[in-house]
């Protein structure tokens, strides 16, 4: 292997592979170094998101939510089971092949390519020489053109509640319950506690969410965070809001958690414990003194909207920088960066980066919230449908939730879209082409879509931003 390479990326989560791989595209000799090392002790393309995030999190909420429909849903569209059950171990081992599947995937696609992907340990020094200290061998220094920084993020933790790995968990070690614990705890009410805690409420174990602010959600639409945990609760997820953890007691069976909220001192038994209260950029041994860049207070590596740092010909993407930590985020930035190394000019939009949260019914949306729009003090009109006069939501026994379109009422064009309801991360993509497009909510009214589909849900609220909604009785009228 040569030393020398025009691009070095440090990280090969979906923000790094990414970049790597759009880069070797590009025709650039690229070198992407990795340090994971999957459940099996194997090196481990692909991040957070392929090991212990985006898809094993998914293959266990797309299990869970099959159990759930045939224990509770089945019967009511006539179909009988004589009995379901839960083989926990193959679930796991399921979601555990998927994982592997799709890390041997990155690592075909490097080869195929033509990206050197090695593993192991990456440290950027001075004047853009990476030192590479291998899983197995010597330390090398690798001199590089280019470097991109993709080192990702890790779990925040918080003192009253240790992770011990066995009773005290982080999401990680969420995904790995060999049996459904009968009483699960979860800190927080953010993405990965509602994700998570689902899935083993819907294999049955009893689950307490405790969420330090009294807001629910307060990232999304006011009226889809209302109405979801209007919902969750019906569910028989207790989410307890205002509630700050004190401490904890472990034993060898379970887990005692104090906390205080308005009534006072409290404790909670549980057979396990999650701590989901958010991730932190994972720098740590990434860069060498005198490679002299910039972290920010937030210890996130400092770049401007190009994901350039402070030192020329460094850049930094995905979960260690600045924004959402969300892969698809980490993705468009790689990729942009690639590009501009390779001398094209594209840029990333943050305005229409999608959010989603992965419970039943699903939340998504992109753009402002209700909220924002209300207090930037723009005019704006709201167009919504219920997915319970969707024909499809009907025919499909899924008709919880609603779409919500925003738009600016003297342009007309689309300020946000809010989905609560069945495959919300699926029509929110319509959304995000729709904005890219700049496009207007009397444009999407006179798009066709497909009957009978979900999507016409997002249609419709369309349609009754200007009272012209067909399924429905609109409140306003427009001509
Ligand atoms: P990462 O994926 O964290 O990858 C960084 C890689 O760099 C890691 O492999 C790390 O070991 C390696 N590395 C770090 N430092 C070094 C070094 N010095 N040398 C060598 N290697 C190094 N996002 C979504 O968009 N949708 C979802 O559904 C979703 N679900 C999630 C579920 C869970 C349970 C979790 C925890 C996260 C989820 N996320 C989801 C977030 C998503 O996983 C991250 O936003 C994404 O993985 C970030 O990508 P990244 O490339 O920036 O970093
Ligand atoms: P989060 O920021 O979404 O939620 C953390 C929650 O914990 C917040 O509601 C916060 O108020 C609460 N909290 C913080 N400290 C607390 C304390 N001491 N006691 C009680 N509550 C406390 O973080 P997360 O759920 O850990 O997820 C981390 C990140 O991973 C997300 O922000 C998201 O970017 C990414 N992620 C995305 C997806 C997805 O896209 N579907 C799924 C999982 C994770």
């Amino acid at each position: 292997m040569s030393d020398n390479f025009d691009v070095v990326v440090i990280g090969a989560g979906p923000a790094g592979y990414a970049a790597a791989i759009r880069c070797a595209q590009l025709g650039l000799n690229t070198a992407c170094i990795d340090k994971s090392l999957g459940k099996d002790g194997k090196p481990a393309f692909g991040g957070t998101c392929l090991n212990w995030g985006c898809i094993p999190s998914k293959a266990l909420l797309d299990a869970s939510y099959k159990y759930l429909d045939a224990k509770e849903h089945f019967s009511e569209i006539g179909i009988t089971v004589e009995s379901v059950g839960i083989d926990v171990p193959k679930m796991i081992a399921r979601k555990d092949k998927v994982v592997r599947g799709m890390i041997q995937g990155i690592a075909g696609l490097f080869k195929g390519n033509g990206v050197t992907g090695l593993t192991g340990t990456g440290k950027l020094l001075a004047e853009r020489q990476v030192e590479f200290c291998p899983h197995e061998g010597d330390v090398t220094i690798l001199q590089a053109k280019h470097v991109i920084l993709a080192p990702g993020s890790v779990p925040v933790e918080i003192p009253p509640t240790p992770i011990d790995d066995d009773r005290i968990v982080d999401s990680t070690g969420a995904l790995e319950f060999t049996e459904v614990p009968e009483r699960v705890g979860v800190i927080g009410a953010g993405i990965i506690g509602l994700e998570l805690g689902s899935v083993w409420s819907r294999l049955g174990s009893k689950v307490v969410v405790l969420e330090a602010l009294e807001e629910f959600l307060p990232m999304a639409d006011q009226r889809i965070a209302r109405d979801s945990l209007k919902i969750f609760k019906g569910q028989g997820l207790d989410i307890r809001l205002g509630t700050l953890v004190t401490g904890s007691e472990v034993t060898d069976q379970e887990v005692v958690v104090s906390y205080q909220d308005k009534e006072g001192e409290q404790t909670v038994t549980f057979d396990r414990l999650i701590v989901a209260v958010g991730r932190k950029p994972y720098t740590e041994g990434l860069l060498a003194p005198d490679s002299c860049v910039d972290l920010d207070d937030n210890g996130c590596v400092n770049v401007n909207e190009l994901c350039a740092t402070n030192v020329s010909n460094v850049f930094a993407v995905g979960d260690a920088v600045r924004g959402p930590m969300l892969a698809h985020k980490g993705t468009e930035e790689g990729v942009m960066v690639a590009e501009r190394i390779a001398g094209f000019k594209p840029l990333v939009n943050y305005a229409t980066v999608p959010s989603v949260v992965y419970t039943h019914p699903e939340i998504a949306w992109v753009g402002k919230t209700e909220q924002e729009v209300k207090a930037s003090g723009e005019s704006y009109t709201v167009g919504q449908f219920p997915f319970s006069a969707s024909g499809r939501a009907q025919a499909a026994n899924d008709t919880q939730g609603i779409v919500k379109v925003i738009a600016d009422t003297e342009t007309d064009r689309i300020l946000g879209v809010h989905v609560l309801g069945p495959q919300a991360s699926e029509i929110v993509a319509q959304a995000v082409i729709a904005m890219e497009f700049d496009a207007s909510a009397e444009d999407l009214g006179l798009t066709m879509f497909a009957h009978p589909t979900l999507s016409e849900a997002f249609h419709e609220a369309a349609l009754s931003v200007a009272g012209h909604a067909i399924h429905m009785v609109n409140r306003k009228k427009r001509n």
